[in-house]
């Protein structure tokens, strides 16, 4: 069944940009498909700034592709 994903809007400038509501989506889903923080900035798994990177990098999907075991 589909389900809505709402934004904490208590937090009006984490999510007045569409770049920063994209970093935070991207990090909630990685969150959900077992990724932890990242200390690269080019990953939207950097913790606390929504001026960080808006995707995963590419060791992060092959992290998620093997732990999925999707083929490559
Ligand atoms: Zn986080």
């Amino acid at each position: 069944m589909p389900q809505a994903i709402r934004y904490n809007l208590g937090f009006p400038d984490k999510y007045d940009q569409p770049s920063k509501r994209a970093y935070i989506a991207c990090q909630e889903f990685g969150h959900t498909l077992g990724l932890r923080h990242s200390s690269n900035r080019g990953s939207c798994m950097f913790p606390n700034d929504v001026t960080a990177a808006e995707v995963l990098t590419s060791d992060e999907i092959g992290m998620l592709n093997t732990n999925y075991d999707i083929p490559q």
